[in-house]
């Protein structure tokens, strides 16, 4: 069953029996279907609770990139109910994509308000879940752009016309807390005071569930799936603002998006590849071995030049499996020019010693310094190529790697703590152009180059924590 092909079951219809859903987690979103009604039957024109007093205004506080607005005076609680902001609480009266200013929006139904004030009568607190990349500060600049000054001027109107107490997450930076990263459910949890949310009776609404073009007669394809693989990667029931603010249209069975691919799917890598395959590593240290055993029985040195863009566990490998053999490292983030690493290699081989040089060394252009020497001092000679495909692998693994230091932050966290200041910020992160770059010069290392071997290192995934794995191993 393709993604676009799936449909909707109506509350009463049996749940679908294919099994790729169901391992997909399809059959538990038809069980959240079936608890739809309860918090979202307010009649039209029905007031529900009263209004917080409007004119007081949003409270604002930084957590990293990511910004903690309050309204009012939300109460810690058990279940909460929370919202994408555009798309599913509001959207743009000039229909844009984007909206035009600050009095661009609209409420995306008339019972917007009265669902939430319902839902706080109910005991909810009501949290509003918003990826604004547009809005991180620029380096450099100090103060709000107008575009945040608007955003938040926004922020402040729509908590007044709702009337309800809220917490507003917004994430402006491509981080653990950007969705679909479970982040701003962790920052949701630590501003709730000590109280533990019951992630199944709680719930988030959002229109980027991957739905595709024509679900409805005339409608365009959502934009992405983010807000659905939020909600499963955090464990929560999932609504689209339709099932929760206009239930009428929703009364016909609409497709049904199968829940986004994790990471591992995107990547091909089966369940049972957790600890990788002990016989290729195995093979790949004997030929290391091999290398290095016969340059010590000749009294010459041994140059290792690996292969593959950032992120990809050269660095790893390098002060691991090969410091253990006694390689020095020989890396230009360290040593910062290529004039310092063909030095450092030089004066390596030359005493004989083995010697990586730790760089992506993309093309033979980059290669054909250090090779040169090797040969020039002979010395042999190994090129160990790190796996690189599927593309987006590596970039994840980057972004992972970032993300990992603020989730570990996070969770180490006791609940009710209020003292986030210290979370790390995602500066190490390798920008998306040095992977670009790499892919775009890779020429892959051959013999013929003067490589006495060629040697595969294949990527697989290892853990410290099954936290860590879930993390890795999220929907996109
Ligand atoms: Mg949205």
């Amino acid at each position: 069953m393709t993604r676009s092909s799936a449909k909707r079951c109506a509350p009463d219809d049996s749940p679908p029996s294919q099994p790729d859903r169901a391992a997909r987690g399809g059959s538990k979103r038809v069980q959240q279907q079936q608890s739809l009604g309860e918090f979202f039957s307010t009649k039209r024109g029905r007031v529900d609770g009263q209004a917080v007093p409007p004119g007081n205004a949003v409270h604002w506080r930084s957590v990293g990139a990511t910004w903690v607005g309050t309204w009012g005076a939300p109460e810690p609680a058990a279940r909460l109910a929370a919202f994408d902001l555009d798309g599913t609480l509001i959207c743009t009266k000039s229909k844009g994509r984007f909206p035009k200013g600050a009095d661009d929006w609209r409420f995306f139904h008339p019972d917007v308000p009265l669902v939430l004030r319902r839902m706080c009568q109910q005991g909810y607190r009501i949290v509003v879940i918003s990826n604004q990349n547009g809005l991180r500060q620029a380096k450099g600049t100090t103060g709000l752009s107008k575009k945040a000054t608007d955003f938040r001027t926004k922020v402040a109107n729509i908590a007044r016309a709702l009337g309800v107490p809220l917490t507003i997450l917004v994430a402006t930076d491509k981080d653990y807390m950007r969705k679909p990263s479970p982040g701003m459910w962790s920052l949701a949890q630590l501003l709730n005071e000590g109280a533990a949310i019951d992630r199944a009776a709680s719930f988030y609404v959002g229109d980027a569930a991957g739905r595709p073009a024509g679900w409805r007669p005339g409608v365009e394809a959502d934009f992405s799936s983010s807000d659905l693989a939020f909600a499963l990667n955090v464990g929560v029931p999932f609504y689209t603002p339709e099932e929760a603010f206009a239930a009428a249209v929703c009364a016909r069975p609409e497709p049904l998006p199968l829940p986004p691919p994790t990471q591992r799917e995107i990547a091909g890598l089966a369940p049972s590849q957790r600890n990788g395959d002990p016989a290729a590593h195995a093979a790949l240290l004997d030929a290391v071995d091999r290398h290095v055993g016969k340059a010590k029985e000749d009294a010459r040195g041994l140059l290792a030049v690996l292969v593959g863009p950032p992120a990809c566990g050269k660095s790893t490998f390098a002060r691991s499996h090969l410091a253990l053999r006694g390689f020095e490292r020989v890396n230009m983030d360290e040593l910062k020019t290529r004039k310092k690493c063909t030095e450092a290699v030089r004066r390596a081989l030359e005493g004989s010693a083995c010697v990586v040089v730790d760089n992506t060394n993309p093309d033979a252009a980059s290669r054909s310094p250090f090779i040169e020497l090797a040969r020039a001092s002979g010395a042999g000679c190994i090129a160990i190529v790190f796996s690189h495909e599927p593309r987006n692998l590596t970039m994840h693994n980057n972004s992972f790697r970032a993300q990992l230091a603020q989730a570990r932050y996070l969770s180490s966290l006791g609940p009710g703590h209020t003292d986030l200041g210290g979370i790390p910020g995602c500066d190490d992160r390798v920008p998306e152009v040095a992977f670009h770059s790499f892919f775009k010069r890779l020429e892959l290392p051959s013999v013929a180059e003067g490589f006495q071997e060629v040697i595969c290192h294949s990527f697989v995934p290892t853990f410290d924590t099954a936290d860590d794995e879930r993390l890795w191993n999220q929907h996109y």
